[in-house]
């Protein structure tokens, strides 16, 4: 039995004072209890889930900023992409997947969703375990203390319709037989560990038809609340390719096609006609929003007010990792709606109501059902996946109950993030963690070695 004591908390009642949480052996909260003195400096939150991560992409952030053609996009983008990452092999993964974990954690993330697409060796041959590379990342996560949920990536084919992949998409392909063989591997590896969910994830429309993503959820029908995540609708020039195959826009092919309940979680839901909005938020999925990864590729803007007023569910994700910050996601998501509408606090939630705070709730509630996690909220029987904010740090004294959220969401680039909790166990102590200095060293000498082979 552990026990937290801190000034104030966020629990699903609202903000409380003086609070004890206890956690049981078994890394959930047992009890809370309120108004109790003797309570140390601090603010307790629930974690937050990441809801969308490329691991590998966290080595080349920041190399792709240099303009291309006139038409440069994400298409160019996508090139440097590929020839990075051709050059990395497990080991390079699962020092590069820590970094990147260490650093969510550092800034306020208790777990990722992790969908991982970098199956083979480069020749397309496959590694004597076919899933070695989503271990990897399961591993990788495990050393930090990050929680994951692991979403191995169907992806077989190279353009919708069931196009032949290209000898640079061979590391990612798997018919779905071997895809199941990598999910069963995973679950295998992941059983009985309460910090880890295996998932599932299609890489798109254009890497799935609807006969191979549906054969493997089929294969898969029995499993309780499994996670499904697709990138859906990025780029414009995705939906137009889309309408051009089969005469629908790929939220409306994937509605007409599959079942999509609250287990779905649609990443970059970017470009939907108001039907399609309406649609997503009465199905119950989540919408997985990557705002400085949607900014930094030029996607264009989510229709999140009409969303939100529909009840629509929403997470984030940092995706590329050009930010690993859960505020600068948040705080870009709010700019993007500031700057289409031309006024301020778009996603408030309604008069003199706390746009930080209604943000935070979302993202985290929206987060975790993502991710399939008992986790999102401070309430007994959920996971203790904590952060805890330094209410004595210049960007958060003399700030209480949603001004905390506001200032951290708007406010700098400090981090005011002391210390991380994930299924009860401090994982960042006082801003730091224990195996930063090692874990920093290795992802040094990773890149090194990948500029060298590249
Ligand atoms: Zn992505």
């Amino acid at each position: 039995m552990n026990t937290l004591h801190l000034k104030s908390a966020l629990l699903p009642s609202g903000w409380a004072r003086d609070v004890q949480i206890s956690i049981a052996d078994d890394g959930n909260i047992s009890d809370i209890k309120t108004g109790i003195a003797g309570a140390t400096e601090g603010c307790l939150l629930p974690g937050m889930a990441n809801l969308h991560s490329h691991a590998h992409q966290r080595a080349m952030a920041g190399l792709a900023e240099r303009a291309g053609d006139s038409n440069d996009s994400f298409w160019t983008w996508r090139t440097t992409m590929y020839g990075f990452l051709d050059a990395i092999d497990p080991g390079h993964l699962n020092a590069i997947a820590a970094q990147l974990y260490l650093e969510l954690l550092k800034s306020g993330y208790t777990r990722v969703a992790e969908f991982q697409y970098l199956h083979h060796q480069t020749d397309g041959s496959h590694h004597e375990n076919i899933a070695e590379m989503s271990l990897q990342t399961l591993e990788a996560a495990r050393s930090t203390g990050l929680g994951i949920t692991n979403l191995p990536v169907h992806y077989q084919f190279g353009g919708f319709g069931g196009q032949p992949i290209s000898d640079q998409q061979r590391r990612f392909a798997n018919n779905p037989e071997q895809f199941l063989a990598i999910v069963e591997s995973l679950e295998q590896a992941g059983k009985q560990d309460q910090n880890v969910v295996t998932g599932i994830a299609a890489h798109s429309l254009r890497a799935v038809t609807t006969q191979s993503f549906g054969e493997v959820l089929a294969a898969l029908s029995n499993t309780e609340a499994l996670p499904i995540h697709i990138h859906i609708a990025e780029q414009t020039k995705e939906v137009d390719d889309c309408i051009t195959w089969s005469g629908s826009r790929p939220v409306e092919y994937l509605y007409q096609n599959f079942d999509v309940n609250k287990n779905w979680c649609l990443i970059h839901a970017t470009h939907m006609t108001e039907g399609e909005t309406i649609d997503v938020a009465r199905s119950g999925a989540v919408a997985g929003l990557c705002p400085t990864t949607e900014g930094n590729l030029g996607d264009g803007f989510f229709n999140a007010t009409q969303y939100i007023e529909a009840g629509g569910k929403l997470g984030i994700g940092s995706d590329s990792h050009i930010s690993t910050s859960p505020t600068e996601e948040l705080r870009w998501f709010e700019y993007g709606q500031r700057l289409v509408h031309r006024s301020r606090n778009q996603l408030s939630g309604g008069f003199n109501r706390s746009t930080g705070r209604n943000l935070f709730d979302i993202a985290v509630s929206g987060g975790a059902q993502a991710c399939g996690h008992n986790s999102g909220a401070i309430e007994v029987g959920k996971r203790a996946d904590f952060v805890v904010l330094d209410t004595e740090h210049p960007l958060l004294c003399e700030r209480q109950e949603d001004e905390l959220l506001d200032s951290w969401i708007f406010s700098g680039n400090e981090n005011p993030v002391r210390d991380v909790y994930v299924g009860g166990k401090r994982v960042i102590d006082n801003g730091h963690h224990a195996n930063e200095d090692k874990i920093q060293q290795q992802f040094r000498s990773t890149l090194k070695t990948l500029r060298t082979i590249r």
